[in-house]
């Protein structure tokens, strides 16, 4: 493996049971070298944190922006971080597709960042169009997700990014590497111009479809420095299989 990578299983609503949580986690087998985290289902957290003897962080799914109060349903930065997560992930398509949008995005990536959560921007455009309109959609939700970022905070940031039209899409509609290796140079770009120098260490994930087949082109000519993974991460032995392509990567 020629550099670190991360690597973000989302569990999104899965598994209906800790018991099966549990039995997927105990299914990971994590090659030297590679940092994995897992978002469970909130209610999960802790438990399988404490349960949890390896080098497995783990994540929550989303977050509110407030500390405390009457938000009936939320949960702060501090709950997540006091159930046991370092990360958090926040804009992910499948929440902006229930109504957030970019400025509740930008307050819950401030309030992560503040609680020293690493928030995880996901950003991505619903479909490419051949005049390169989505990189201005991809530039607006990088700044504005970004709104409440200083550069000091900036180490707290990990960015996604998830094409829209390859999230839960047949492996063959996943990106092409090249295709990845241009928009990351781009988003990189967005980032010196927001934060100059600093800005260029901020880690850049690609999710939308990854298997163990392509997962080796995107880190190694796509230039992410990890991936996000949805679908792969809820079957043990694809997800190992995955892991271990990518340290040969
Ligand atoms: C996701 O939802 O973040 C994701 C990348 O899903 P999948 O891997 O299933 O496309």
């Amino acid at each position: 493996m020629k550099k670190s990578l991360l690597v973000v299983a989302n569990w999104k609503l899965h598994p209906q049971t800790l018991k099966e949580a549990q039995t997927l986690l105990s299914s990971y087998e994590l090659p030297r070298g590679m940092s994995v985290a897992v978002c469970p289902p909130a209610l999960f957290l802790q438990p399988l944190r404490k349960a949890h003897k390896g080098r497995i962080v783990f994540g929550g799914q989303n977050v509110f922006f407030e500390k405390e109060g009457p938000y009936t349903g939320e949960l702060s930065a501090g709950m997540l971080k006091d159930a046991g997560a370092s990360y958090v992930l926040v804009g992910h398509a499948e929440r902006r597709a229930l109504g957030e949008g970019d400025d509740v995005i930008a307050r819950k990536v401030g309030a992560a960042a503040r609680a020293g959560l690493t928030a995880i921007l996901c950003v991505g455009e619903r479909e490419r169009d051949e005049h390169g309109f989505y990189l201005n959609h991809l530039k607006g939700q990088l700044e504005k997700g970004l709104a409440e970022i200083t550069p000091l905070l900036l180490k707290n940031i990990v960015i996604a990014y998830e094409p829209i039209w390859a999230i839960g899409a047949p492996s063959a509609v996943a990106i092409t590497p090249r295709d990845l290796q241009e928009t990351t140079l781009y988003l990189r770009k967005i980032l010196h111009s927001m934060y100059k120098d600093k800005g260029l260490l901020v880690p850049v994930l690609y999710g939308g479809s990854v298997t163990s087949e392509n997962a080796s082109s995107f880190v190694g000519t796509g230039e992410v420095n990890g991936l996000l993974v949805g679908r792969e991460s809820l079957k043990g032995k694809s997800f190992n299989a995955l892991l271990d392509i990518l340290t040969h990567a």
